[in-house]
């Protein structure tokens, strides 16, 4: 009999990272619906997604696209459920912070709920955001976060932070079974241009020859996962016998300025950079411990960032410059 995953962005969550899994050429749920014979129902309310990358999975009979919102309750038969809902960049979680803290409890609630009817096990998407500016460095699982409860982040911050209770409350109380994975910043084709991300304004800034706005001084930290990396973690934790929280990341860290001089030198080498005023509550620096993930999931990164990065620069330089001509602002290729 075939294995049900149930897959739901229901405000969607790492619009990069679930549209690479149905992008395909990375190891993804969507590519086990023939492999491994799974099927795939995706739950998406486009909130911050787009159609165009499930256009190819529309017509396989083992996909099944249902347009809802986890903030609302569903009933369905499944035996895993991915609940990746909730925008992750700080420019679209914060355009609606309401809708953002109701997709991460209300919406958790629901998918925990179906989880419980159903006998499925249940992944949550939770998040780096969860240590806040953290403390202590590299961040462990173990470390509990310093987070502002009442600040421009915390319907994100503290929404997964409760998220992860709801989580470990409904497999305390209701034996439900859970993975809870901490994704920590990630990237990749297929983002929005308009993701509001550093790596793809940057991309996206450079190709367009604007300015790279760097917030602060740029001395802040992050460590960048490609996309397929990540996909495959969450994966092997899934499909493994740890529940987690455990974090999935690259721990190699470079300083915002360091990422801009990168793209810098690898789109255009003229594009100038420009210095913006930090927003509230940014992070000084992230950088994930992985070893749980090691010896639990026998996983790591194998992309470069400057490996993650060309390709994602190739793809947007495409998407780009199929747009700029449907626009009419540069000439079509003769053909
Ligand atoms: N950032 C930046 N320029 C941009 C977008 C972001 O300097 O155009 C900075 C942002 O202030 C933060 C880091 O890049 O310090 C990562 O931001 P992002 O929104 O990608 O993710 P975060 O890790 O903050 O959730």
């Amino acid at each position: 009999m075939r294995k049900t995953s149930c897959i739901h962005r229901a405000v969607e969550d790492y619009a990069n990272f679930s549209h690479r899994w149905c992008g395909f050429h990375w190891l993804s749920p969507y590519r086990s619906i023939n492999e491994s014979g799974h099927e795939v129902l995706c739950l998406d309310n486009f909130y911050t997604g787009h159609k165009r990358n499930i256009a190819q999975w529309l017509d396989n009979p083992y996909f099944e696209l249902i347009r809802h919102d986890v903030t609302e309750p569903i009933r369905l038969e499944v035996d895993q459920i991915y609940h990746l809902a909730c925008p992750a960049s700080p420019v679209h979680y914060q355009y609606n912070p309401v809708k953002t803290i109701k997709t991460n409890v209300l919406g958790t609630m629901n998918m925990l709920g179906l989880a419980k009817r159903v006998k499925a096990r249940f992944l949550l998407a939770s998040t780096s955001e969860v240590y806040g500016d953290p403390e202590i460095h590299p961040q462990t699982e173990e470390y509990r976060g310093n987070v502002n409860t009442i600040g421009i982040r915390s319907c994100y911050d503290e929404g997964k932070r409760v998220a992860e209770t709801l989580a470990f409350d409904y497999h305390r109380q209701n034996d439900v079974d859970i993975r809870v994975v901490r994704i920590f910043n990630t990237y990749g084709p297929r983002m929005l241009e308009n993701d509001g991300r550093v790596v793809s304004n940057f991309i996206v800034q450079a190709l367009r020859g604007q300015p790279l706005t760097i917030y602060g001084e740029g001395s802040q930290t992050r460590s960048f996962c490609y996309a397929s990396d990540l996909v495959e973690g969450i994966m092997r934790l899934m499909n493994g016998d740890h529940k987690g929280p455990m974090n999935l990341g690259n721990p190699g860290e470079y300083t915002i300025l360091e990422l801009a001089q990168a793209v810098q030198q690898m789109v255009n080498p003229d594009a100038p950079l420009k210095f913006e005023p930090l927003p509230q509550d940014d992070p000084r620096r992230r950088k994930p411990d992985i070893t749980k993930a090691q010896s639990w999931l026998g996983w790591e990164p194998t992309v470069p960032l400057m490996e993650g990065l060309k390709l994602t620069i190739e793809d947007f330089r495409r998407r780009i410059g199929e747009d700029a001509v449907q626009n009419g602002s540069v000439p079509a290729p003769r053909v």
